[in-house]
Formats: structure tokens, sequence, C-alpha cells
């Protein structure tokens, strides 16, 4: 038997396997150039840079081949049924596409057949591979989102490059960003009730009602208008981010189910709040609310869980109180150390009334320190029935938003506060919400959804 009628009989996977070698030979021609020249000597750096810098046309033209062979059914066929009427179409001609995956470059020759009943255009490899219409595919978008949600974008593209050796450009990390936020809606973002429920489970002993947490806050972050093309950048303005993040206090550890922040009104968080808590089944929980002094937060917090325990946040409260003694007794001194130490003391034993007498009592010792006490006053009145810190020492609750409560200030503050960003709001509520479904462990999901709706489009 001749060559060539070997060649023509081999198995696909063969063919492969010939493709690669190939390939394996025009990488191992291009190392022995660069490396054994007379006299070079490179160091382990040098050959790292020099494998960094060709893999990925060697990968890319791997990744080709594997395509080429994988699915040359579908690169060679000649009529396709059409996906809106089923007519039988014959191919009109070949499209090359470029495309880049995190293997590298590589370009697909694929049949595009248009259907003239419906004057449709179609590639039903695209279908199959689930290509996109961008250069740089979904692997590659994914990452690039992942990477953006964390970094500034022209940091952002300057560091995926240097990490993967492979460079997008900020404008695309940004395009695609706010193309991947679009999809992340609060349905995806927050974990499904099946997911609640498990995390609930895995908590719950036989001995031990889980406390369910909802920690509310409002975080403020600088927006901008949107400018128009040629236009300068629109004025600054600082708008609260509104949110929640709920978690589980078992018996030894915290178990994380939600975090939901937008830079929206108190009605929208109400709504979104509401959306959430009927997703989690109240029934077997106690639930703790906790927050600082603002009655927005309460108000929806308590409509949405009604026999939540509402707790006054303890440091949030300690501010104040130090707040008044720096200014009545002067900062650092004795008196002011012990009026703290006391107040804050029979503020954990609940006894506000009796706090709120001494205050009244107080001979200010100057107009700002009147203003603060006065405040005081307000602010402990108001919150009368929510300060009982002892209590909820002794059943499991959490008294305040520190530590591993703060994910409000992990999520708005670390990507959205760095110096110079103005954030236009659509763009800073995408952030917001790409950052949250990767606190709550659904960005696949998100991505997902983003996905499917650029591949039927
Ligand atoms: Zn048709």
């Amino acid at each position: 038997m001749g060559l060539a009628a070997r060649i023509l009989e081999q198995a696909p996977t063969e063919d492969f396997r010939d493709m690669i070698h190939d390939e394996v030979d025009k990488w191992v021609d291009q190392i022995i150039d660069d490396v054994f020249e007379d006299g070079k000597e490179p160091t382990i750096m040098e050959l790292s840079q020099l494998f960094s810098e060709t893999k990925q046309k060697f990968f890319g033209a791997c990744f080709q081949a594997l395509i080429e062979q994988k699915y040359a059914g579908l690169l060679e066929q000649e009529y396709a049924p059409c996906p809106q009427c089923g007519k039988m179409c014959k191919k009109r001609r070949d499209h090359l596409k470029e495309i880049v995956t995190m293997q590298g470059p590589s370009a697909l020759k694929r049949p595009w057949f248009y259907c003239v009943n419906c004057s449709y255009g179609f590639l039903p490899l695209d279908k199959t591979l689930e290509i996109s219409r961008k250069k740089n595919q979904f692997d590659v978008q994914k990452k690039a989102t992942r990477t953006a949600a964390e970094v500034p974008f022209s940091s952002g593209s300057e560091l995926f490059a240097e990490l993967t050796n492979h460079s997008v450009s900020d404008h695309f990390m940004h395009d695609t960003f706010e193309q991947v936020g679009e999809y992340a809606c609060l349905e995806d973002v927050i974990p499904s009730n099946q997911e609640i429920a498990a995390r609930c489970q895995e908590v719950t002993e036989s001995s031990w009602r889980p406390v369910l947490v909802v920690a509310s806050d409002g975080a403020h972050v600088p927006t901008r208008l949107k400018a128009k093309r040629n236009e300068k950048r629109g004025k600054g303005q600082w708008q609260e981010a509104k949110g929640f993040r709920i978690y589980l206090v078992g018996k030894d550890r915290i178990v994380h189910l939600a975090s939901w922040h937008q830079i929206q009104n108190e009605e929208q968080f109400g709504e979104d709040l509401s959306f959430v808590a009927s997703r989690i089944q109240q029934a077997n929980l106690r639930i703790g609310l906790l927050g600082d002094g603002a009655d927005w937060l309460w108000k929806h917090m308590v409509a949405c869980f009604p026999k939540g325990r509402q707790i006054l946040d303890y440091f949030h409260c300690a501010e104040h109180i130090h707040k008044v003694a720096k200014l009545q007794y002067g900062e650092k001194s004795q008196k002011c150390l012990e009026w703290v130490e006391s107040t804050i003391t029979r503020l954990f034993y609940s006894e506000v009334d009796n706090v709120i007498w001494g205050l009244q009592r107080m001979r200010p010792r100057d107009s700002l320190a009147k203003e603060e006490i006065r405040k005081l006053i307000g602010y402990l009145q108001n919150n009368r029935e929510r300060i009982h810190y002892r209590g909820d020492r002794i059943g499991g609750y959490p008294i305040g938003s520190g530590g591993i409560e703060s994910a409000n200030k992990f999520i708005c503050h670390t990507r959205m506060k760095r110096s110079g960003a103005w954030w236009v709001k659509e763009t800073g509520n995408a952030m917001l919400r790409i950052r949250c479904a990767i606190y709550n462990g659904t960005y696949e999901k998100v991505f997902e959804k983003y996905k499917k709706t650029q591949i039927t489009l």
C-alpha cells in the first residue's frame, strides 16, 4: 500500500496526531534558532520568557487543528437546514474567523449559509462551538471580567497580559464587563431557594437553631453623569449605594448567604430585600436585624423579616458615644475614658433611659458639645428598643458589623473608592452586581446567562 492510500485510511485521531506533530516541529525549529545559536547561554528567566512568547502561537495552532479534525463534518458541510424554517440551504461561501482563546490565536474557515425564505444567514459551526462574535472568545471574556471586578480597567488589562501573556485592551475589558453586568440581575446574583435551603441545613444542628443575620447599610460612592461624545466629563456627585448582607451564624461558624448592593433609592432597596426574603424559609430560623440608625433600612428590614430581633450596630453606637466624650471631656483624658466605659457598660445592660437621663443633665462644655449631646439623645431615643447587647450575646446574636460583617465595605469600597474613580451610575451598579455575584458564588451562573444571549443572537 502506498503512503497516500495509507493516510487516506487513517483514523481521524491519527490525522490530528500528524497535524500536532507538524506544529511541534515548527515550534522546535523556532526554539532551536533562538536558543542554540553559538555562544548563547540563556538563563531560566530568559528561557521561560521565550516559552511564554511562543506557546500562544503554538497552542493556538494545535487548538485549531483539533477543531478542524473534530468538526471536519461541519467544516465541509455543503447543505444545512435553516434554523428558522427548516429548508435545506446550500453553502454560499467560506467565512474566515480569527478567534483568540486562552490558548492563543486560531483561525477557522467555516461555511456560511443563507436562507432566501427567511433572509437569514447562519453558521452551524458557530452554534455548536459557541463561538463569540467578539474575537476574544468566552473563556477570555470570563477571565477578563473577573479581573476587572478586582482592579481598574487600565491596570487590569496590563495585569492580564502580564500574567497570561495574552493582551486584551482596556476598552475590550470595559465593554465586556458592562455587557456581562447587564445580565447580572438580582434573580441570578442571589443564590436559588434550594441553594439557600442547603446552606441553612448545613449550619442547623439538633441543639442549635442558627441565627439568620440581615445587616443593611449605605456606602457613599463617587458618581458622575455619563458624558456625551466630545463633551467634558459630567460633574461628580456622591451617591449612596444601599445594600445588605445576609448570613447564618452557626454554632462555630458563619455561612454567607447573599450580598446585594446598588446605587438606588430606598424604595428599590426595599423591593430587592423583599425579593431575597421570599427565597428564605424563615420559619425555623432565629433572625437578627443589624443596622445603624438610618430609618430607611429599619423600615424595610422589619417589613421583610417581621419576627427579626432588631439590633443597633454596636460599633456605630459606640462611635457616637466617643464623639460626645471627645468634645465634652477632651480626647484621651481620664474623664473621657471613664465616661465612655461606664456609658457603654450601661448600654450593654440595656440601661438606655439611664444614659439618656445622664446626658440630659450634662453641662455642655461648648456649643459643639451641646449639639453632639443633643444628637446622641435623639439617636438613643430613636433606637431605644434596639439596644440590648447583653441579651444579644447570650442568645448568640451578633451585635455589630465589625470584622466578617463588613462585606458592604469590602464589596463597595475596595473597588469603587479608588482615588480618581468617578462612576457612571450604570457602570457602578454593574460593578456592584458582579462583585456581589463573585462573593455569593453565583458568577458562573451569571456568566452563563450572558453567554447564552450572545450565542442565540
Ligand atoms: Zn429559512
